[in-house]
C-alpha cells in the first residue's frame, strides 16, 4: 500500500534517496553541508493531498552511505517534474525540489557571499552564528558524535559572523525568499554563548524584522534569559538529544560533562514561562536510544512546558557515528505518531507561525497525517486552526522591524 507523505518523509530519512547521474538537478537547491551537517541532503517538498497540510518539507540523505542502498530513486527533471520511484514495489510520489535562492552567490557589503552566511531549510533561514563549538577544541575532543559542525564552520562558512552580514542575509531572504523565521544557533561557548548572540538578536529585529529563534548549550545564569526575550526572541530551543542518561554521555561526552541533562529541562521549563505556550521546544535524537527513552522524553518535553521535536538520526558523513545503521521505519513511526498524540493530550498549538516549515525533521504537524481520525482528532485539529487564525496579527506585529 503506498505511504502517505508523513510515512514517506519518515521512510526517507531512514532509508536515503538515490539521485541517478542522469537525473538533472538544475536550479535545485545544492546540498550544503553547514552547522551541524544534519541538512546535508536534498530538500525536497511532498504534496500530501491532505487539506491538514498541503505540503511537507524534507531534507533527504542523499550522500550518506545508507543512501546509496536505499529502495527509492529520484526520476524525471524540472520541465517534467520530478518523482520519487520505491522500486521495492514500484510505487511513485510525485515532488517538487524547491529552487536554490538567487541571492545565495550575492555578497554582502563585506564581500562574503550570503550562503557563507545562512541558508535555508525548508522556508526559514538557518544560520551558525557563534566561533565553533568549544567541544571541538577540546584534546580529546568532546563533540556530541552525531554532528560536523568543526568540520563545517570556518570551511563550509565563515567562521564568524559580521553582524551587518548577519542583517543583510536576513534582509535579503526576507525580501527574496519570504523568510520569516531564521534561527540562530552556536553549540557550547562556555559561558559567552547568550551574551554573544544578544547583538545580533537585537539588529535583526530592528532593521529586518523577523521572527527569531536562538539555539545554543544552556547556560547557568538564567537571567540571560529575561534579556533575550526583552530584545525581542521569539522561540528557544534546548538540544538535549537524548533521554537515557548513558546513551546522553556516550553520545554526548560535552553536553554531559558540561551540563548534564537536568540543566536542559530546568532551562526549557524556565522560558516557557517567559514566552508564549508552543514558544520553547526540547529537541532529541531519535534512531539512537532505546525507542521507550525516546518517548519517555517526548513526554519530560512537554511536562516543562515545551514542545518537542525529534530529529530521526542520520549517521551524517563525516561523524564519528557515520558507520552507524540508519533507524528503523516502524519505529521512527511510533515515535511520529506518539509526538502527535503527546502534543495533542497538552493542547499545544503546535504549526501557528507563519510560512515556517521545517526540512530537518518531521514536525509535531506533520505527524497530524499519521493520526487516528477521532473526535479528539478533530477537536484538536479545530483548536490547532483556530489558534493560527488568532495568532496572525500577533505574529505580523512580531515581524514588523522596530526601526
Ligand atoms: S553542542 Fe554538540 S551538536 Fe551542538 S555544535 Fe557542539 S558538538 Fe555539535
Amino acid at each position: 500500500m503506498p505511504l502517505n507523505a508523513c510515512e514517506l518523509e519518515i521512510d526517507l530519512f531512514c532509508r536515503g534517496l538515490r539521485v541517478p547521474e542522469d537525473v538533472p538537478l538544475d536550479g535545485a537547491r545544492h546540498v550544503s553541508r553547514t552547522r551541524a551537517g544534519l541538512g546535508s541532503g536534498l530538500e525536497v517538498v511532498i504534496p500530501t493531498g491532505s487539506k491538514l497540510k498541503p505540503e511537507i518539507w524534507t531534507n533527504v540523505p542523499v550522500v550518506e552511505r545508507f543512501a546509496k542502498r536505499s529502495p527509492y530513486r529520484l526520476a524525471g527533471g524540472p520541465d517534467a517534474g520530478y518523482e520519487i520511484v520505491n522500486d521495492r514495489d514500484r510505487s511513485t510520489y510525485p515532488v517538487k525540489l524547491p529552487a536554490q535562492p538567487e541571492w545565495y552567490s550575492r555578497l554582502t557589503s563585506r564581500d562574503v557571499p550570503m550562503n557563507r552566511i545562512g541558508v535555508m531549510q525548508g522556508t526559514y533561514l538557518g544560520i551558525y552564528v557563534n566561533p565553533v563549538c568549544a567541544f571541538w577544541s577540546y584534546s580529546p575532543p568532546l563533540n556530541c558524535r552525531f554532528c560536523t559542525t568543526g568540520q563545517n564552520v570556518g570551511s563550509n562558512e565563515e567562521p564568524v559572523k559580521a553582524i551587518s552580514d548577519v542583517v543583510e542575509t536576513c534582509r535579503t531572504a526576507k525580501e527574496e525568499s519570504g523568510v520569516t523565521f531564521v534561527h540562530l544557533n552556536g553549540g557550547f561557548q562556555g559561558s559567552r554563548g547568550l551574551e554573544f548572540i544578544k547583538p545580533y538578536v537585537s539588529a535583526i529585529k530592528e532593521s529586518v524584522g523577523l521572527l527569531v529563534g536562538v539555539q545554543l548549550a544552556p547556560e547557568r545564569d538564567f537571567t540571560h534569559y529575561d534579556e533575550l526575550v526583552s530584545l525581542g526572541v521569539d522561540h528557544l530551543s534546548f538540544c538535549v538529544e537524548l533521554g537515557d542518561r548513558r546513551w546522553f554521555e556516550r553520545v554526548c561526552p560535552g553536553k554531559a560533562r558540561a551540563h548534564g541533562q537536568n540543566l536542559y529541562f530546568s532551562a526549557m521549563a524556565y522560558c516557557s514561562d517567559l514566552l508564549p505556550y508552543g514558544a520553547v521546544s526540547g529537541e532529541i535524537i531519535a534512531g539512537l536510544e532505546p525507542l521507550e527513552s525516546t518517548l519517555a522524553t517526548i513526554d519530560r518535553i512537554l511536562d516543562a512546558g515545551a514542545f518537542p521535536t525529534v530529529c530521526i538520526f542520520r549517521p551524517t558523513a563525516g561523524s564519528d557515528l557515520e558507520n552507524w545503521p540508519s533507524p528503523d521505519y516502524a519505529e521512527m513511526r511510533t515515535v511520529m505518531e506518539y509526538v502527535y498524540e503527546a502534543c495533542r493530550s497538552r493542547w499545544m498549538p503546535i504549526g501557528a507561525a507563519p510560512n515556517l516549515e521545517v526540512s530537518l525533521v518531521v514536525t509535531p504537524d506533520d505527524s497530524a497525517l499519521l493520526a487516528e481520525r477521532t473526535a479528539a482528532f478533530y477537536g484538536y485539529e479545530a483548536f490547532r486552526r483556530a489558534a493560527r487564525l488568532l495568532a496572525r496579527p500577533w505574529f505580523a506585529a512580531r515581524m514588523r522591524s522596530r526601526s
